[in-house]
């Protein structure tokens, strides 16, 4: 129950587990071709999702190569761990990057980037997370799409990553420009596949980018999509477990999956207050993860460390926040089992460690959310 990698289902480990197909056979072109549509119903795109081999971070170094030029200006919402890689990759490539720094724990203010914006037009694009994992703080992305949209200079580049599969994100509909997600989060899968969308204002921007990219060549990996290929080796065995993924999504329906998580993320914190613990988000709560501070006196890394003897992997704070908060994930293949177990294990966990709660507290405060769903 850690945010990421996260637990895989049997059935997705049994097509992964299916002999290589050469990647230039048709059989395998015509399983491309029904995970190209699989991806934008995930997506809520009518765009081409981009696949590579790589960590969700190739998708972001992608996005910052493919749309921007050495010297241009981005504006970067900072609000945690992965809000500075964004800044990190903009130094690297030359972009001016500054940064709207908002304090950890919370969301950023659409009305504060509308009057960056507004007070230097030359901003050429917004990075942002959708769910900043280190904190557990979901970041108003809706309303960050209704600043950029009309504005044909800038564009909305998205962190999808923890998010994508988690909960409702649908890009077009938004007028998100560039959506970032990767494979081992909310995904379900293994890691190593990282994605990218683009919109049609998005893909204006890589034709005028300058800045230097070869395996993530945005326009060379959907001119090769569209023919059902990749244009190098692709991962097979990732893509096969893709191909399941997908469709059982696509069966079951986005809204199902989104209920699923939602449904653990109200029972996880009902159980966090009944256990008189405060959680570190305060808005925005995430729906994929519950970061609660650790009680006074208690560390928050041994309580990662006691329940990882248990058997039950949750994370710890991350640089500022570390020590001071766990985050118990709760994405894709995650059942009531899982998190009431866990729940368990945390109580125990407390006493053990001095703070004091009576044993099913939480463990009950969890049960009758689930269970008022359950009967609903
Ligand atoms: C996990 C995560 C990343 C990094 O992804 P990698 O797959 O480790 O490259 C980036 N952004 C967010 C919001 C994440 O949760």
């Amino acid at each position: 129950m850690t945010p990421g990698p996260t637990p895989v289902a049997p059935e997705t480990q049994l097509a992964m587990a299916a002999p290589i197909i050469h990647h230039r056979a048709p059989q395998f072109m015509e399983i491309l071709g029904e995970v190209r549509e699989g991806l934008k119903y995930l997506f809520q795109t009518r765009q081409e999702v981009l696949i590579f081999a790589a960590t969700g971070t190739g998708a972001m170094e992608g996005a910052v190569a493919n749309t921007l030029s050495a010297g241009d200006q981005a504006l970067v919402v900072d609000g945690g761990k992965f809000g500075e890689r964004w800044t990190e990759l903009c130094n690297v490539y030359g972009v001016k990057a500054g940064r709207l720094g908002v304090e950890w724990g919370r969301a950023v203010d659409p009305q504060a980037v509308a009057k960056m914006l507004d007070d230097n037009p030359a901003i050429k694009a917004v990075f942002v997370q959708a769910n900043e994992t280190s904190t557990g703080v979901q970041h108003p992305v809706k309303e960050l799409a209704d600043v950029t949209k009309n504005r044909p200079g800038t564009i909305l580049v998205v962190d999808a990553i923890s998010a994508l599969g988690g909960y409702e994100l649908p890009m077009d509909e938004w007028g998100v420009d560039v959506l970032v997600a990767g494979s081992q989060k909310a995904m379900m899968l293994p890691p190593g596949l990282a994605f990218a969308a683009l919109s049609d204002k998005a893909w204006e921007f890589v034709k005028a980018s300058t800045l230097p990219k070869y395996y993530f060549d945005f326009a060379k990996a959907r001119k090769s999509q569209e023919k059902n290929q990749t244009p190098y080796t692709s991962p097979v065995s990732l893509i096969l477990g893709l191909q399941e993924v997908l469709a059982k999504i696509r069966r079951d329906g986005l809204e199902k999956v989104f209920a699923h998580n939602r449904r653990l993320s109200e029972a996880t914190k009902a159980a966090m207050k009944a256990m008189g613990l405060e959680l570190y988000s305060k808005d925005y709560s995430s729906v994929v993860l519950t970061a609660a501070m650790a009680p006074a006196g208690v560390d928050g890394q041994k309580v990662v460390a006691e329940l990882r003897k248990r058997g039950i992997w949750i994370a710890g704070g991350q640089a500022q926040a570390k020590g001071k908060i766990f985050r118990i994930a709760h994405m894709g293949y995650i059942d009531e089992v899982d998190l009431v177990g866990a729940i368990a294990g945390l109580e125990i966990v407390l006493n053990q460690l001095g703070y004091k709660v009576a044993l099913g507290t939480g463990v009950q405060a969890a049960n009758q959310v689930l269970g008022k769903e359950a009967a609903a």
